[in-house]
């Protein structure tokens, strides 16, 4: 993997969140699709504002910084002082204002904090915050497939222990990683495609979005006007996108929320190769 494409993951995770936020919970959008950051929806999103997906990343990326590895502990410890104080966030000083239901349960189910995999193993806690955040292990480890696949696996333990979330974490990474989608894992896709925040259906969307379209733009726009999980599928679909394209849209990155956070942190877990 290229630094360009390391890049371009994560820029794309930021961008698809952002773009997708104001289409959260709207039904698929078959008029004049929405192209760019926009503003409002259910979390009265400025535009250019990331949530969950985007401030997960960063918390995940933060202990990456901090401890020099991978540590569960670290991690999740981030995610329980996003959720009650929004660092990490676009609104600090707030409780995170996007927060899904099987991540608020198992942050709250955190007793000690050496003990950190709270995720459940039943089948019903397959949401897609497992996946939407993958960018920072993937870029850590790029010199290090087993890592890649291995700490976004431990990641998604924080708070998600089903059997569908470890296959499809496992997945996505491995992908991510290589660049493209991978035949082993064909038949995930093979599922009616919609943005529902069932893991599966998130990873299925993310890849037709990708696998129907020619840019990084195309595809997020696509992905996003389906509505309903529309920043998660967003987030995905530009991990991907960004992955395989790299992100040419100067526009879109200096449209983000807390850039020049978002390109600190980057730099640093880039580190000097
Ligand atoms: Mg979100």
């Amino acid at each position: 993997m290229t630094n360009d494409q390391a890049v371009g993951m994560w820029w794309g995770l930021f961008i698809g969140d952002a773009m997708g936020v104001p289409l959260e919970f709207t039904k698929p959008n078959n008029g004049k699709p929405v192209k760019t950051f926009t503003e409002g929806g259910v979390h009265k999103a400025a535009k250019g504002e990331f949530s969950d997906d985007g401030a997960m990343a960063l918390a995940i990326a933060d202990a990456y910084i901090s401890q020099g590895r991978f540590c569960g502990s670290t991690i999740q410890q981030n995610f329980i002082d996003w959720m009650e104080t929004g660092v990490f966030g676009t609104r600090p000083g707030e409780p995170a204002w996007d927060i899904g239901m099987t991540i608020e349960r198992s942050l709250r189910a955190v007793k000690n904090i050496q003990r950190p995999y709270t995720g459940s193993s039943m089948a019903d806690s397959s949401g897609n915050g497992c996946i939407m955040r993958l960018a920072p292990c993937i870029i850590w480890n790029r010199h290090n497939l087993s890592a890649a696949i291995g700490e976004s696996v431990a990641q998604a333990l924080l708070t998600h222990g089903s059997s569908d979330c470890i296959t499809y974490t496992a997945a996505l990474a491995h992908e991510l990683w290589e660049g493209k989608a991978l035949p082993q894992y064909d038949h995930l896709r093979d599922r009616p495609i919609n943005n529902s925040g069932y893991v599966a259906d998130t990873y299925a969307s993310a890849w037709y979005s990708v696998m129907t379209t020619k840019s990084f733009h195309a595809a997020v726009v696509d992905a996003i006007n389906r509505g309903d999980d529309a920043d998660t599928v967003g987030a995905v679909t530009g991990m991907i996108a960004g992955r395989v394209y790299g992100i040419s849209q100067e526009n879109l990155i200096n449209g983000l929320q807390l850039k020049e956070q978002l390109l600190k942190t980057l730099q640093k877990i880039i580190g000097s190769d």
